[in-house]
């Protein structure tokens, strides 16, 4: 029988226990804004990963999901993450992203706790030690796969359908330059999980829902994968629509250089470009609405023609873009 000092400790404990349960909140996990298929996904495979290690931890996302993922979350039964935008007051754990911008607007209100991502660093400050995994490969969904594996916790199956379906998004089905052997072994390992037989199938069956752009309002279809960045004090915005045929935005071609110059008013941003990379052939037709033509030219290594410029061989906006974009503003 145990003594009375050790019940009472006990009963302590235990109502202290109580209190710290009804006192903790979940940590947000969240994606950045305008999410893609990897910043949906791996918000709700660390969610998941984190609860399984004793951390409670909920999915949230920075708006709605865009067709791809929308398919990839119907056709795989994953749960839609509710939109939130505001994290002021709690832990957060971070994923696809680092840079301010691209986080909640009152990100600085919050405690971040952990940063999942394969992005440059942007500029993330913290006042303690975080847990932190990055590194340069394409796709969060392959870090979380490691971080998986370190854990020794299982990958439930629809967490590994979608963050397969991440990492095919992400690499443009292992064509994207970023691309490493990393990725191409997650991706097999993810797939036997998830019990996908022909990746390349559904890497094909991503690139048609994420073609799919009738009936899209030009500034819809601008904002479904747009950044913004800042970058020496300038705001510049780097849009990409990824598409298995541009000539299926010749129609619209014009109303989405209109679209980029409401927003550039709009928002006071000193550039904005628009990717329209064409999956198969392997390259982008760079749309370009700026303040310095001159720089942007800097930047691209070609002087767009009628706001214009194709870039053979660029697919990948965060590392043949950003990077020599960065370098010309400095
Ligand atoms: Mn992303
Ligand atoms: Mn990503």
């Amino acid at each position: 029988m145990k003594s009375l000092s050790t019940r009472f400790a006990l009963a302590v404990l235990a109502a202290a226990g109580c209190l710290a349960a009804l006192a903790a909140e979940p940590v947000l996990v969240v994606g950045h804004k305008s999410p893609d298929t990897d910043a949906i996904v791996s918000a709700i495979a660390v969610a998941h990963l984190k609860t399984q290690q004793g951390v409670p931890a909920i999915a949230i996302a920075q708006g709605i999901p865009n067709p791809e993922t929308r398919y990839v979350l119907d056709t795989f039964k994953l749960p839609t993450p509710p939109v939130q935008a505001s994290v002021a007051g709690r832990q957060v754990f971070l994923v696809d992203h680092s840079d301010y911008p691209l986080a909640p607007d009152d990100l600085k209100k919050a405690e971040v706790v952990g940063l999942v991502d394969h992005h440059k660093l942007g500029g993330l400050a913290t006042d303690k030690p975080i847990e932190a995994w990055v590194f340069p490969v394409g796709c969060s969904g392959t870090i979380i796969t490691r971080m998986y594996l370190s854990a020794g916790v299982p990958i439930p199956r629809e967490i590994a359908a979608g963050m397969l379906a991440a990492i095919l998004s992400d690499t443009v089905v292992f064509k994207s330059p970023t691309t490493t052997p990393e990725d191409r072994a997650a991706a097999a390992r993810l797939a036997k999980i998830a019990g996908v037989e022909d990746v390349q199938a559904l890497g094909m069956k991503l690139f048609e829902v994420k073609s799919e752009i009738a009936g899209v309002p030009a500034m819809s279809l601008l904002k479904r994968d747009f950044k913004a960045f800042t970058m020496n004090g300038r705001k510049v915005a780097v849009a990409q629509l990824e598409l298995m045929n541009l000539a299926t935005v010749s129609p619209i071609r014009q109303d989405l250089v209109d679209a980029m110059g409401q927003l550039k008013k709009a928002d006071g941003y000193h550039t904005v470009l628009l990717m329209l990379t064409d999956i198969l052939k392997e390259g982008t037709e760079m749309l370009v609405v700026t303040d310095d033509a001159g720089l942007v030219k800097a930047a691209l290594g070609v002087e767009p023609k009628g706001g214009a410029a194709w870039l053979p061989g660029v697919m990948s906006r965060k590392k043949q873009v950003i990077p020599p974009l960065e370098l010309a503003f400095r």
